[in-house]
C-alpha cells in the first residue's frame, strides 16, 4: 500500500488570531512572495478592508490563481524571509474524544495521538474514538482492519483538501459498512488549515470567513483564500472542485454557507502536476522538507507521539 507523505510541524499551538489579523498577516506576507511583486499597491489597499464584505470587494482587485501554475511554481508563492508555519491548533473534532489521526499534515491536539503509518493493529491497541485521515488512508484501514467489534470508535473525520480524493457516496457507503460509524468531512487546507466541515445533519459543509474566504466562479469552480496558510500564501486559487453554495439555514441550526455536493470538476485531472506533487498536501510537504528541520521524514512503520 502506498504511504502518503505528509508533513507534520512542531511546537505549540497559539491563540486564534482575529479574523482582521489573519487577513492583514496574509497580505503582508503576500507582499513579499514573488508572484505578487506586481500587485502590492493591490495588497497595501486590501490591506485596509474591515469587514468580510469589503474583504471579498478587495480580493476581486486581485489576480486568480489556477491550480496548475500553483503546482508548477509554487515556490513564486513562498514569502521571502518565511519565519514560521502558523502553528494554531486545528482541532480535529471538539471535546475530549480520543482521536487517532493518521497521516494528517497538521497538528492533532493534546487528546489525539498521529500515527504516521496506518497499522491496524496498532491503531486498535490505541483504541480510539473518533479516527480522522484522509479519505484514502481510512479506505486502506477499512480494507485491513476488523472495525465491527467492540471498539470504543464512534466517528470517523474524512480529510479532504484541494488535490486530494473526495468522500463520495459510494466511498461514503463502503466505510459506513466497514466501520459501522458516522463520517464527518473536513475540507482543509495545505498547512491542515479548517475550510470547512459537516455538521451532524451532513448536509453540506459549513464554511467560515475566519479560515477562508471561498469564491464561486461562473462555472461553479470553487476559488479559495485561506487566510491561515503563511506557508504559501495564494489568493484566489482556483481549486478544479465544483460545488453549490447554500445560504439557507441547516438543520443543525447555522446559517454558515454551504459547501453542497463538493466534486472535481469533470476532467479536472492533474496531468500537468510534477511527480510527487500530485496533491498539495504533498507538495506542502515537500517544500517543508527544503525548508525546515521538522519537515517530513520518509514514513516510518511506528507510533510518533505528538511533541506536546
Ligand atoms: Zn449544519
Amino acid at each position: 500500500m502506498r504511504i502518503p507523505f505528509w508533513s507534520r510541524f512542531a511546537g505549540r499551538s497559539r491563540p486564534a488570531l482575529h479574523t482582521g489579523e489573519r487577513w492583514r498577516n496574509l497580505l503582508r506576507a503576500a507582499g513579499s512572495a514573488p508572484f505578487y511583486a506586481p500587485h502590492t499597491k493591490a495588497l497595501r489597499e486590501a490591506a485596509r478592508a474591515s469587514t468580510e464584505e469589503d474583504r471579498r470587494q478587495a480580493l476581486l482587485g486581485l489576480p486568480e490563481v489556477e491550480l496548475d501554475y500553483f503546482f508548477q511554481h509554487s515556490r513564486h508563492f513562498m514569502p521571502a524571509g518565511q519565519t514560521a508555519p502558523t502553528r494554531e491548533l486545528h482541532p480535529l473534532w471538539p471535546g475530549e474524544s480520543r482521536v487517532a489521526a493518521v497521516s494528517p499534515w497538521f497538528q492533532t491536539g493534546p487528546r489525539a495521538r498521529l500515527f504516521l503509518h496506518p497499522d491496524a493493529a496498532a491503531l486498535s491497541r490505541f483504541a480510539p474514538e473518533v479516527i480522522a485521515a484522509p479519505v484514502d488512508t481510512l479506505l486502506a484501514l477499512a480494507a485491513r482492519g476488523d472495525w465491527s467489534a467492540d471498539s470504543p470508535l464512534f466517528a470517523l473525520v474524512a480529510l479532504t483538501g484541494i488535490g486530494t480524493p473526495l468522500l463520495t457516496p459510494s466511498l461514503r457507503d463502503s466505510l459506513w459498512q466497514a466501520f459501522g460509524v458516522p463520517i464527518y468531512v473536513q475540507f482543509r487546507g495545505f498547512q491542515g488549515e479548517w475550510l470547512a466541515g459537516e455538521c451532524e445533519a451532513h448536509h453540506g459543509l459549513h464554511g467560515h470567513a475566519d479560515g477562508a474566504l471561498i469564491e464561486r466562479r461562473a462555472s461553479g469552480e470553487l476559488m479559495v483564500t485561506s487566510l491561515s496558510n503563511l506557508r504559501h500564501t495564494v489568493l484566489r486559487l482556483a481549486t478544479r472542485l465544483h460545488a453549490w453554495l447554500d445560504m439557507r439555514e441547516c438543520g443543525c441550526g447555522r446559517t454558515a454557507t454551504r459547501l453542497m455536493h463538493l466534486q472535481h470538476l469533470p476532467n479536472a485531472a492533474m496531468a500537468s502536476a510534477p511527480t510527487g506533487l500530485a496533491s498539495l498536501s504533498a507538495l506542502a510537504a515537500a517544500a517543508g522538507a527544503s525548508r525546515s528541520p521538522h519537515a517530513a521524514a520518509p514514513p516510518v512503520a511506528r507510533e510518533h507521539e505528538p511533541s506536546y
